[in-house]
């Protein structure tokens, strides 16, 4: 029997968080997923959706706040479902990031009593975005820039989003102005008429310059001379103003057709004293504050020295593999976008880094390969994506016998898996911390060092 009926409302007690951050009351025992609670709350609900284990509840109204509530400036949060931890306290989102990656390991990973050694936030866990994307098309008739409400396309206007760079307010006001003072038309995605699309920003931490990219449907932008003269006028932090064409039926936020309308080409930032250079689609990490705290970790867990050999798995841009490069022999970095390859090699070279070799491949063909001639790493770092590693990159890794692995990871579910494989063939797990990368949502990246068994 199950104690709950659609469409009736009730008065419960939330009494946990979700990984995916509902909060959670029960009822007679029965599950009941409750968006923007938290536990401790003490709420009324109508219960929206019934299935066979658990439920939805609507929160109608908070009856009794918990003491982890915090106050929301956000006029988006309710429709942007970008933010879904936004109504906690700082301190208890990372209370819960900690206990997400902790019930992956136990359950998952079954490391009974697993415990994340420690989780490192923002002093200040806003602003903290260097990329934005606010798209652009008619609201009411009128020209309007803000973000997608959840799962659709409808336009929910909004110039600022509290966890991006404060200018991208002024640069969204001046693309408006400058739309309607010409006569640009937004681009519309159901009849394929228009023409600006979006307005993508990148901001570089390090020297607070900022490239706005134009998304557009032509390949010359009408009046492009009025956009730069006031977006310079905006804010001398515009070091670049780049037209991205993309002239096809589809919703891509970036294609690789970019004109430099003014300034220059790529912006700079550094992380770990590297520099990098960042294309308007070049991958970069959003929040390069907590990446620089992230990697610190990776590497202090990776011991290097001038006679480590290191490998990086799943490197991106390189960014991992030139920082390690600094301090060990040699890196061999890997990863399947060629793009990211490209900007990995101009990276080393724009930083005079020679021990450092790309291989632009899958993880899974090209690790077992070079592990079959001879390579023979000692410390191996990876960073896959959300979907974790597999078993023939993980099997390679065993034959190569590194001293340490150092798991980097943004799916505490994945990492788990894996670790377990590892696990179970001579390594154990010395070391561990989370990193909020992304406060106010329910994301959390995660460190882990296996060290052999064997010493
Ligand atoms: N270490 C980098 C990037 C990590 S994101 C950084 O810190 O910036 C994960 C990367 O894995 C992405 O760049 C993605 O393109 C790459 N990737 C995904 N599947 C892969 C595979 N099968 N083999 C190699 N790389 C892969």
């Amino acid at each position: 029997m199950i104690p709950v009926e659609k469409n009736k409302e009730y008065t419960v007690t939330v009494d946990a968080v979700s990984s995916d951050g509902n909060g959670i009351a029960h009822i007679d025992g029965f599950a009941v997923f409750i968006p923007r609670t938290v536990d401790g709350d003490e709420v009324k609900i109508l219960v929206v959706k019934v299935k066979s284990r658990f439920a939805y509840g609507k929160l109608l109204e908070i009856i009794t706040p918990s003491n982890k509530r915090a106050e929301v400036t956000c006029s988006a949060y309710k429709r942007c479902g970008g933010c879904q931890l936004r109504h906690i306290k700082y301190d208890s989102q990372l209370e819960i990031k900690k206990d997400i990656v902790e019930n992956a390991m136990q359950r998952i990973g079954g490391f009974e009593n697993f415990e994340v050694e420690k989780i490192v936030g923002m002093d200040n866990p806003e602003r903290y975005r260097n990329k934005m994307v606010f798209p652009i098309g008619f609201v009411n008739g009128k020209t309007e820039c803000g973000f997608y409400a959840q799962r659709s396309h409808d336009i929910i206007p909004l110039k600022d989003c509290l966890i991006g760079d404060k200018l991208n307010s002024e640069i969204n006001k001046a693309v408006i102005t400058y739309m309607n003072d010409n006569n640009i038309p937004p681009y519309d995605e159901i009849n394929h008429r228009g023409i600006v699309r979006r307005v993508f920003t990148r901001t570089s931490h390090s020297t607070g310059e900022v490239m706005v990219v134009i998304s557009a449907n032509v390949t010359t932008l009408p009046k492009s001379k009025k956009l730069v003269n006031i977006l310079r006028t905006t804010s001398d932090r515009i070091s670049s103003i780049i037209l991205n064409i993309n002239t096809k039926r589809n919703n891509l936020v970036i294609t690789d057709n970019n004109v430099t309308l003014w300034g220059k080409n790529c912006i700079l930032d550094t992380l770990c004293g590297i520099e990098f250079e960042i294309s308007p689609e070049s991958f970069f990490q959003v929040n390069p504050i907590q990446t620089e705290k992230l990697y610190n970790t990776a590497l202090e867990y990776a011991e290097l020295n001038k006679n480590t050999s290191v490998m990086d798995i799943y490197c991106g841009i390189g960014t991992i593999s030139l920082c390690a490069a600094t301090k060990a022999k040699n890196v061999i970095g890997i990863e399947i976008v060629e793009r990211a390859i490209e900007d990995a090699k101009e990276n080393a070279k724009r930083n005079n880094i020679n021990n450092a070799v790309f291989y632009a491949d899958s993880a899974e063909n090209i690790v077992p390969l070079l592990i079959e001639k001879g390579e023979k790493p000692d410390v191996v770092i990876l960073d896959p994506p959300r979907k974790g590693s597999d078993e023939k990159t993980l099997s390679a890794i065993i034959k190569a016998q590194p001293q340490r692995i150092v798991y980097v990871s943004c799916n505490p579910a994945t990492l788990a898996r894996d670790a377990r494989f590892l696990a179970d063939r001579g390594y154990f797990i010395s070391k561990s911390s989370a990193f909020d990368l992304f406060p106010h949502t329910t994301h959390v990246e995660c460190v882990v060092l296996m060290s052999s068994v064997d010493g």
